[in-house]
């Protein structure tokens, strides 16, 4: 076994890595760039060699700066984590010539994966099943149409150079065939230099199924199982879960057998993870093999009760895999879900900023917390903006569910916008806790997921959310009176009471909630009827008929029971400057309080330019100089980590100069273009 080894990675794969190590008596040693000299990796490390500037491109991604750390270090294997250097055959190559240990599988199979159509080959003389398709050298169009025509519409148009989505098209009609061709062709070259293409059926409903393979070098190769990643965001896992819903134990066993036949067509050894489309019928076809640990391993983890890491490790020391495929068994159920630095609201933007708060659920054999960061630390630009991953395992699906709902509950994140309430409200729809799932479930589900307000929803919110908010504000109010009058002199002064006896008025407070952007004026007046307090809550909105709701409640900590109409109920809320997040059974209302614009209120951001969320690229320059343009209206978009990402107006304005121009590199943090708010020179008239 090794006794140092190099982690060519940061945040929480660095971390995760670091922790096996410690556990099996390896020395680490970590690397970092310039953003990330006190990040959490650097300092739970034997030692960290500093590589560069905080670009990764000149940092992490720079395998001789990482090869020349191994060597002064004396570590004699490189662990690369995901991302990164993890797939890069050439950084592979050049560890073997430094006789540094790559911790993963040969370069060849490293290789062999790189292309979607050499795959294809492959994996279609090992007689693994492949989605019916033509995947040959022969790129005349006809060729390709016929191969469409063939097997039926809809199908879908691949770049064989392709990831992450990009220069794929559906095709639904022999119509459409001709322009989706020239159209995917285009897109493939512009982002790959590459316009060769395959074509294979389109399934209109399937989940990704994946199964984690290892294998030695001695001949053995087991699978630890499937995980089910069908719920996705333009192709990014949002939460995944394993044992798959609903997988007989022969599917089990078939698809794992076809993935071992998979690994071994190319000669695999190490961690791998062989992706799969599962189809409503049972039929599952290869999609690709990602030749790495995945993001997504703990789940794996926790239903095998192994630990991914260590086999690594041992494999690529030389030993034989710890367990055959009889002595694995499947122990309850897992899901993760990938706390996000991001707006889900507004396309899942990149965010930044200071973890200002970071409170998480505590840790125990039904929560892990894998992460890189603590409370105080920046989400910088530079790199993915993944907080944390939390991971939840009980005896069976239904009572994982409930503890990834009340761990999500239990998160808190100030500082950062994050997609917290978004899992949330992800994890408590029907759909997914009937394991209605399959690759299209956010686009379908979007309206549940984003309290798009039905009727009842619209309803419950003036009798039982809107009140609900209101009275925590005011009782926390009170609460916050009562503490001060105990730190006063005079705890007694009348200034200091808060229950109702008044003698000529109701105690009374008038406060603005919003929520979804539309604003409710509320009244909350303190009552008593024979001895007992309440409270009569009245809501007024533009478009809504005046509601009133009498209620009785209490708050303790960031939990609030309220009793309306009899029913007595809990909820917890998340109380972080003006905005009020109250979770329920059935998703997170968020709202926000406006509060009186004395003038300070103003966006101090209304001159000035805009900057790059993250490190990426620009793809499209949708203004010109000069242009008037309104809030909301997208300006540019860039592309980074597989996504696109439009900049939008932050309200009515003139762009004054665009600093970068389709296909310009811009690091994260960087000005794009200046612009003028028409905000700022109305600055002192309009007052709301
Ligand atoms: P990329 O490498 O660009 O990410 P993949 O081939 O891995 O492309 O496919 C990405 C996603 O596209 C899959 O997870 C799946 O959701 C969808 N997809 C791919 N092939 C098909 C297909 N034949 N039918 C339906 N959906 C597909």
């Amino acid at each position: 076994m090794f006794s140092k080894i190099l982690i060519a990675n940061r945040g929480e794969i660095a971390c995760r890595i670091i922790k096996t190590a410690k556990k099996m008596g390896i020395l680490t040693v970590a690397v970092y760039s310039d953003a990330d000299k006190d990040a959490l990796h650097v300092h739970m490390a034997d030692e960290a060699v500093y590589l560069g500037a905080s670009p990764s491109r000149e940092s992490y991604l720079v395998a001789t700066k990482v090869i020349a750390a191994a060597k002064k270090t004396g570590a004699q294997a490189i662990h690369p984590g995901y991302g990164f250097l993890s797939e890069n055959a050439a950084f592979c190559r050049a560890c073997e010539q430094e006789n540094i240990t790559f911790i993963g599988p040969p370069v060849e199979a490293i290789e062999a994966m790189g292309s979607k159509s050499a795959a294809k080959n492959i994996m279609e003389k090992a007689n693994v099943p492949l989605v019916p398709g033509y995947h040959g050298d022969d790129q005349n169009e006809h060729t390709l149409k016929q191969a469409a025509d063939a097997m039926g519409y809809p199908v879908l148009l691949k770049a064989t150079a392709g990831g992450g989505g990009k220069g794929m098209r559906q095709v639904w009609s022999e119509q459409e065939f001709s322009e989706g061709f020239a159209a995917a062709k285009r897109e493939a070259m512009s982002s790959f230099g590459d316009d060769t293409m395959l074509v294979e059926k389109y399934l209109t409903q399937p989940r990704h199924v994946e199964i984690q393979v290892f294998c030695d070098n001695h001949q053995n190769a087991v699978y630890l199982f499937e995980r089910d990643c069908s719920v996705q965001r333009r192709h990014q896992k949002v939460i995944e879960e394993a044992p798959a819903f609903s997988m007989s134990e022969f599917l089990r066993t078939k698809m794992g057998e076809s993935a071992i036949k998979s690994a071994q067509a190319i000669g695999y050894q190490g961690a791998g993870t062989v992706e799969f489309l599962l189809d409503v019928d049972g039929s599952f076809y290869f999609m690709e093999m990602n030749t790495r640990l995945q993001v997504e391993h703990p789940v794996t983890e926790m239903i095998s009760g192994q630990d991914l890491v260590e086999w690594q490790l041992r494999v690529a020391a030389g030993e034989t895999l710890p367990k055959t495929q009889l002595e694995l068994t499947i122990n309850g159920h897992a899901f993760e879900a990938r706390i996000y630095a991001e707006d889900p609201s507004n396309d899942f933007l990149p965010a930044t900023g200071q973890l200002n708060l970071l409170k998480t659920p505590i840790e125990s054999k039904h929560v892990r917390i894998d992460t890189g960061v603590r409370q105080g630390d920046e989400v910088s630009v530079f790199y993915d903006p993944m907080i944390a991953k939390l991971i939840v395992w009980d005896e069976n699906r239904e009572k994982a569910l409930q503890r990834l709902a009340k761990a999500l509950r239990e998160y808190r994140i100030n500082g950062v916008t994050t997609n917290i309430e978004f899992l949330y409200n992800l994890a408590t729809t029907d759909a997914f806790k009937n394991a209605d799932i399959d690759t299209g479930f956010i686009e379908k589900n979007h309206n549940a997921i984003f309290h798009q307000a039905n009727d009842k929803q619209g309803n419950e919110l003036f009798t039982k959310q809107l009140p609900i908010a209101a009275l925590y504000l005011v009782l926390s109010l009170a609460n916050k009176t009562k503490e001060q009058a105990a730190l006063s002199n005079d705890p007694h002064s009348p200034w200091h009471i808060t229950n109702a006896w008044r003698l000529n008025e109701p105690h009374s407070h008038s406060l603005i909630l919003a929520y979804n952007d539309i604003e409710y004026a509320i009244i909350i007046e303190q009552k008593r009827q024979a001895s007992a307090s309440y409270y009569q809550i009245t809501i007024t909105g533009e478009g809504i008929s005046t509601h009133t709701v009498d209620c009785q409640g209490e708050i303790n900590g960031e939990k609030v029971t309220v009793t309306i109409d009899g029913h007595r109920s809990q909820s917890i809320i998340s109380h972080n400057n003006n905005n009020i997040s109250l979770y329920q059974e059935h998703g997170v209302f968020s709202f926000s309080q406006i509060l009186p614009d004395h003038g300070q209120n103003q966006d101090d951001d209304n001159h000035g330019g805009l900057t790059a969320p993250m490190n990426g690229t620009m793809v499209s320059v949708l203004v010109t100089p000069g242009e008037q343009v309104t809030k909301d209206q997208p300006l540019v978009i860039m592309e980074a980590m597989k996504m696109e990402h439009t900049i939008k107006a932050p309200s009515d304005g003139v762009v004054d100069e665009i600093y970068f121009s389709t296909g310009d590199m811009v690091d994260g943090g960087t000005e794009l273009l200046a612009f003028s708010s028409s905000l700022a020179q109305t600055e002192n008239t309009e007052v709301k």
